[in-house]
């Protein structure tokens, strides 16, 4: 989602006449993209903030700008706090970024923290600065309202709204004319995605047909799904178009339903559960990844315990896991006690941590043997002699190189694996 954003920032500063600058050293101004969502993510950002006043004392003359959800959630405080700043822009104000830095240029410090309630961007094309050229974001929506008790995201991003569908398509088709095979449409939960087109009332599943309607060559992936409204019709849709990636990212945070409840979630574990089997019967083939977050407020031993046995009952492809953190101005933080100790949240962590671990190892070795489509990306990391790329699994899969490019479809049959990666040849 910030990445996406930094695109639309590159996009209008590029209108202004500003190139951008691989190396941070040669900048003569410098926007660093902030997240909120979990405190250890603004901690990693004031770090940043202190090598950039570095730079700013060997070049008094570089403008130091803040965008995204840290300087919407901090305004003022950080400019008072953090002299050095100059410019700070909250995610629904960057069309006024050339006013801001004709604020900066005359001496002052300029900031705008204005949420919006229609603001999407649709008509900026965003600039593929740091692309590899196959696969691009495409924002369909912003902010949230499901105001889940422990996230920030709807204080600091605003109320949800969709982005016109027609400028979606429109995006997707230019990128696939211009070589990319691969398009993620983000929001943070696409399937409460709606437009009215041509007078016509369409959810997210209709946009996902329609995207794919686009080329069977373009590779469509979205993310977050809610669980609370992951829909049959989606999933009937996904089954439809071979180009729509069989992955979802489905974050169950809890496996206990008083945990769940708290959270305000809008789901049970049974629930979430049910998902998950009308996920496995009509699309067989389709990996499941979830985020979790250990020592929620009031949290007990027996809680934590069924969230092991859920992943254990759902058996993740992927999990990206957290440990609870109070953030500002949330319901949790207003309402509960932030009452797990350190060192349990830790200690559960771990054992989530362990557990996926065994879990993403399963998921790995029952794909030896098998052969996957692959859409090449690059060279891998590791050497000139392999290529990279994805399967529809969202799995990175290496294999020695052939007469192919980075954008073509291969199909590669894994012969081994390590944790991250699935290795195998041509077939
Ligand atoms: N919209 C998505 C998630 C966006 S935030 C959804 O609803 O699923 C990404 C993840 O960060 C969340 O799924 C949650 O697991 C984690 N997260 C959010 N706030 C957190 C907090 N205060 N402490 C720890 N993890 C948090
Ligand atoms: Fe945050 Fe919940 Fe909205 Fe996701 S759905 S962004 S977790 S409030």
């Amino acid at each position: 989602m910030n990445f996406s954003d930094s695109e639309i920032v590159a996009s209008i500063l590029e209108k202004e006449g500003f190139d951008s600058t691989k190396d941070i050293r040669d900048a003569n101004m410098i926007f660093i993209n902030t997240c909120s969502i979990r405190d250890h993510a603004e901690q990693r950002i004031r770090k940043r903030l202190e090598y950039m006043q570095s730079l700013k004392k060997k070049n008094p003359q570089l403008v130091i700008g803040m965008l995204g959800c840290m300087a919407e959630r901090l305004k003022t405080q950080l400019l008072e706090e953090e002299q050095m700043l100059d410019l700070i822009v909250g995610p629904d104000s960057y069309r006024d970024l050339p006013r801001l830095m004709a604020e900066v240029e005359s001496g002052k410090k300029a900031v705008n923290t204005l949420l919006s309630i229609d603001e999407t961007y649709a008509d900026i094309s965003p600039m593929r600065y740091d692309s590899n050229g196959i696969s691009a974001f495409i924002s369909i929506m912003r902010g949230c309202e499901n105001f889940c008790a422990y996230c920030v995201v709807p204080y600091v991003r605003g109320q949800e709204r969709s982005r016109d569908a027609a400028s979606i398509t429109q995006e997707a088709e230019a990128l696939f004319h211009k070589g990319f095979r691969e398009v993620t449409l983000l929001g943070q939960n696409v399937n409460s995605y709606h437009w009215t087109w041509d007078g016509k009332e369409i959810g997210f599943a209709a946009l996902l047909e329609k995207v794919a309607q686009i080329n069977p060559l373009l590779r469509i992936r979205f993310a977050t799904s809610h669980p609370k409204d992951l829909s049959d019709e989606l999933l009937q849709t996904m089954a439809q178009y071979k180009n729509i990636c069989k992955t979802i990212h489905l974050p169950m945070q809890s496996g206990s339903t008083r945990v769940l409840d708290h959270m305000n979630r809008g789901y049970t574990h049974s629930q979430y559960l049910e998902r998950i089997v009308a996920i496995r019967s009509f699309l067989p083939d389709c990996a499941i990844s979830t985020d979790i977050i250990a020592g929620f407020c009031d949290e007990t031993e027996d809680d934590h315990k069924k969230t092991l046995s859920l992943m254990e009952q759902v058996g993740f492809d992927y999990a990206f896991m957290f440990r609870y953190s109070e953030r500002p101005d949330t319901l949790a933080a207003d309402r509960y006690q932030d009452n797990v100790p350190p060192e349990v949240k830790d200690r559960r962590l771990r054992e989530i941590i362990d557990l996926q671990q065994k879990l993403s190892y399963q998921s790995n070795k029952k794909d030896v043997g098998n052969t996957f489509e692959v859409l090449i990306e690059d060279f891998s990391k590791r050497s000139k002699a392999f290529f990279s790329g994805r399967n529809s699994q969202n799995k990175v899969v290496v294999f020695p190189i052939t007469g192919n490019n980075p954008g073509d479809y291969i199909s590669v049959k894994i012969n081994r694996f390590t944790s991250a990666t699935l290795i195998g040849e041509a077939s």
